[in-house]
């Protein structure tokens, strides 16, 4: 499952390719989508592709009328600019005619979501975006109080912080040399101000680097991202830590996986 670095790779990669031209018509492969085969976005120009928690925006322009377009990528799902002709891939459930080239969706697993709205607001998420300066301590200290979460499952709550998952909690969590079986509650000023800080640091890496490839994600370009050399415990189970002789231990929480050295994090 992507998150927020593969995310905002995807939008950046694709704006360049896509703002300023106008779209001639919306082709739906997939029954999964119907819902948009009545929606007329003809005419309308793209003039913004952004990342808002883990979609990638579209904003669009015909006059004075504006319309959204937001896709999920979820698991498998692949945002492809092709200048040519339209993609002859057997998993395309949608693409977008521009003039000038074909922004193909193509999804295996078809759990990716397309939608379609006159408002941004309609695709805005609930939780922060910690990227903003909106998110810090104290914004961590008023929201964590008296919850009785572990820590890493709570990072990974996308009504508290959009765009994080498992990779980059378990890599946040060492970096802060904290528990990721931790009460959240419980974590003093210090701690928070290490995982604010840490949090941010990493995911500003991970874009920098194009995000990290695991299994299924691959960027616009069909590239793959280049942060898995830099994880430090991700998938590190019965190696030695980094910092210290202890292996690294995988334990299951909330049915995910969470690695983690049990001396470096206390
Ligand atoms: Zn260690």
């Amino acid at each position: 499952m992507p998150e927020l670095p593969e995310v905002e790779t995807v939008a950046r990669q694709l704006k360049p390719k896509l703002v300023g031209r106008k779209i001639v018509s919306l082709n739906v492969l997939d029954s999964k989508l119907k819902h948009l085969a009545k929606t007329n976005l003809d005419g309308y120009k793209v003039v913004e592709v952004e990342r808002l928690g883990k979609q990638v925006v579209l904003s669009l322009q015909k006059n004075k009328s504006q319309k959204y377009v937001a896709v999920h990528l979820r698991m498998t799902g692949r945002l492809i600019w092709s200048d040519r002709k339209v993609l002859a891939d057997p998993h395309r459930r949608l693409d977008l005619k521009l003039n000038g080239g074909f922004l193909n969706f193509v999804d295996t697993r078809r759990f990716g979501t397309v939608e379609v709205a006159d408002n941004l607001s309609n695709f805005t998420p609930k939780g922060q975006e910690p990227l903003s300066s909106e998110f810090n301590l104290d914004y961590l200290i008023h929201l964590t109080k008296n919850s009785k979460q572990n820590i890493k499952h709570w990072l990974l709550r996308q009504d508290k912080i959009v765009g994080l998952g498992n990779i980059y909690a378990s890599e946040i969590l060492f970096a802060s040399g904290i528990s990721p079986i931790k009460e959240v509650g419980k974590l003093k000023k210090q701690e928070l101000t290490e995982i604010c800080k840490h949090t941010k640091r990493i995911l500003k890496k991970a874009i920098a680097n194009c995000g990290t490839t695991f299994s299924d994600f691959q960027d616009s370009r069909g590239d793959i991202g280049n942060f898995q050399k830099f994880l430090k415990v991700y998938d590190r189970e019965g190696l030695k830590c980094i910092n210290c002789p202890n292996k690294i231990e995988r334990i299951v929480q909330q049915g995910r996986s969470t690695f983690y050295c049990k001396r470096c994090q206390r």
